[in-house]
């Protein structure tokens, strides 16, 4: 018995869109789901109640970034990331190696794991399958994921492969060093204090290549997981080729498992996504572009610097019941930008982290009312198309 696992209430009569339940030890999360990204054990620019009370269900955080700042060890100390951080609610954890691997120069990969120098200090650091996991396990987030190599694009079929295999084999080795860690504890229990409160994730890779991606799919279905994610799309791909790819490979991730796209958040995205049959979704972009002063609203981006907003005393989104929304007008948020004011990095963060997280809520009613095709149109003829240059 896994900690984590997942019902799967219907799929869309039209659509592959899935409504789905996730059991965790620290509480159930409504699929389809978006999860507000908090790099450094914060949601930037929000606390963690706010994140709360605007109804995220469950957060990422990022290993990486723990391990080199305070280190897994002191977070272990603090009681795990749960209580450091003051967040009762579900964690999902990351494996390191996307930010490993996004170091470019500055990392070498070989079959033990991957060598690099810390973006912060260049000291010299390994993090490996078995390493990965022991942050992981440390951190004490709910779900945790295996630790891949993520392949760039455009990348050629003989890299991609390679890559590929690699990650089946980093995925073995670890499930055996989680498996290890859970025995010693009595196995994986969805009951917080007994057992391993922990589900690992494999990932699947292949690139752009659809056969790949089935081969990486059935490698990695071999072991019995909580749950799959697909890695190594939205890296610089055209959204149309990741769309094709979701499209020929999903089906290949086993039917009663959730299936996550990684680092995948921009409105039009949730939607095919969710289309295509993907249950859970992250993304620093809704609060990386809020600290620029670009805001998600029911009627498209709104670039709150524009000067067309200095007198314009009506709200970001007059569709949206946040807290930004009810009480500051977008020349106040124009005037707060233009001060570099911190207020200003809070309010559009939290629209923008409200605006998604309502439109996923609104996602998943539209499933239940098999009604998912009638709101995807009529979110698309108010939102537009998407921008993307950030
Ligand atoms: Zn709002």
């Amino acid at each position: 018995m896994h900690a984590v696992t997942f019902e799967l209430h219907k799929t869309d009569s039209r659509t592959k869109a899935r409504r789905g339940t996730l059991t965790t030890p620290h509480g159930k999360i409504e699929t389809p789901i978006f999860m507000p990204v908090g790099t450094a054990a914060t949601v930037k620019a929000q606390r963690a109640d706010e994140v709360k009370e605007m109804g995220a269900q469950i957060i990422l955080s990022n290993t990486y970034h723990l391990y080199l700042r305070p280190g897994h060890e002191i977070v272990r100390e603090a009681g795990g990331l749960h209580r450091f951080m003051h967040w009762d609610l579900p964690i999902l954890t990351d494996s390191g190696g996307f930010q490993v691997f996004s170091l470019g120069k500055m990392r070498k990969i070989t079959e033990e794991g991957a060598f690099f120098q810390s973006h912060i200090d260049g000291s010299r650091h390994m993090l490996s399958p078995e390493k990965s996991m022991e942050i992981q396990h440390a951190l004490g987030s709910d779900i945790i994921m295996a630790f891949d190599e993520c392949a760039p694009y455009p990348a050629e079929r003989k890299y991609v492969e390679h890559s590929l295999e690699l990650t089946t084999r980093w995925l073995r080795r670890c499930n055996e060093a989680h498996e290890e860690y859970a025995a010693r504890l009595g196995g994986e229990s969805q009951v917080l204090g007994e057992g391993c409160n922990q589900s690992l994730f494999g990932i699947m890779q292949g690139g752009v290549y659809n056969d790949l991606r089935k081969r990486s799919a059935e490698q990695i279905t071999e072991l019995d997981l909580a749950g799959y994610a697909v890695g190594g799309l939205s890296v610089g791909e055209p959204k149309e080729i990741m769309y094709e790819v979701l499209e020929e490979t999903l089906d290949c991730l086993p039917k009663e498992k959730p299936r996550y796209l990684m680092g995948v958040g921009s409105p039009d995205c949730l939607f095919e996504g969710v289309e295509r049959g993907i249950d859970m979704f992250d993304c620093v972009l809704p609060t990386r572009i809020a600290r620029h002063g670009m805001a998600m609203t029911s009627h498209g981006r709104v670039n709150i610097k524009n000067k067309k907003y200095e007198r314009d005393f009506t709200p970001l989104d007059p569709e949206c019941d946040c807290e930004t929304c009810r009480n500051y007008s977008r020349a106040y948020l124009r005037h707060l930008f233009k001060c570099d004011e911190i207020l200003s990095s809070m309010l559009m963060t939290h629209h923008n982290l409200h605006f998604l997280i309502r439109t996923m809520d609104r996602i998943r009613q539209a499933i239940d009312e098999d009604r998912f095709t009638e709101y995807k149109k009529e979110f698309y003829s108010k939102y537009g198309l998407e921008q993307d240059n950030v």
